[in-house]
């Protein structure tokens, strides 16, 4: 689909959950090298992109300087990577998954950078992120003692099922934190992605992380 095409559904799916929802999109670009569909995708109005490996992140960062997009890091980040993605001066760090990971982004930065606690709600061992039992404690615990962590809210990816209760469910959870981090400064929510983002946007998400089925339409009007 294109991205008018996603923002349209975005549209009604908001509308569902409020009429004051703001849904932002985040494009998740890590389905191709081609810088070519990053720049159709920019000239069509999107801002946000999405990466989840660094190495990547680093070629379309360096690739398309010229261009003032917003790069947010969604992937499981090694320690031995921090440094080279702050290097790459991203606008977000959606995937802080221990403190331990916290402790070593805040070490290095030297200025504040803007995180989302990614939760593992739907409690699959193959999957990152804070058990949803300690999320609370662990953002608060964050942001008292790391001063370069700024963190704006949390992350998840739905329960990866075909079964929709499931996948709400996740959402659920990860909303019903987010809410109760809302007066400690939590304002983002990700959570959505091709496959769950209309359910995600019910369930109250303000970010969703779209990659496949909208870098498919770009990928194939060459
Ligand atoms: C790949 C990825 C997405 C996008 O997934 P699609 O199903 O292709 O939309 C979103 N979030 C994260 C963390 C991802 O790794």
């Amino acid at each position: 689909m294109t991205l008018d095409e996603l923002i349209q559904r975005v549209e009604v799916a908001r509308l569902r959950r409020s009429e004051h929802l703001i849904v932002q999109i985040v494009a998740v670009t890590k389905y191709t090298n081609d810088l070519e569909v990053l720049k159709r995708l920019y000239e069509d109005g999107q801002r946000a992109f999405g990466e989840n490996r660094v190495q990547d992140m680093e070629e379309k960062v360096n690739g398309l300087s010229e261009l003032p997009i917003e790069w947010h890091f969604i992937g499981n980040l090694q320690k031995n990577k921090i440094n080279k993605l702050l290097k790459l001066n991203p606008f977000m760090i959606q995937s802080i998954n221990s403190y331990e990971l916290a402790q070593a982004i805040n070490k290095r930065a030297n200025k504040p950078i803007r995180c989302l606690l990614e939760i593992n709600s739907s409690k699959e061992p193959t999957k990152h992120g804070l058990e949803p039992e300690k999320a609370i404690d662990t953002y608060l615990q964050i942001k008292e003692n790391l001063p370069n962590i700024n963190l704006q809210g949390v992350m998840t990816i739905g329960a990866h099922t075909d079964d929709e209760k499931e996948i709400r469910k996740s959402f659920k959870l990860t909303y019903e934190i987010f809410d109760k981090l809302k007066p400690y400064g939590a304002k983002i929510c990700s959570m959505g992605m091709s496959g769950d983002f209309e359910i995600a946007i019910e369930e109250g998400s303000n970010m969703i992380r779209v990659g496949s089925a909208l870098l498919n339409s770009y990928m194939e009007k060459k």
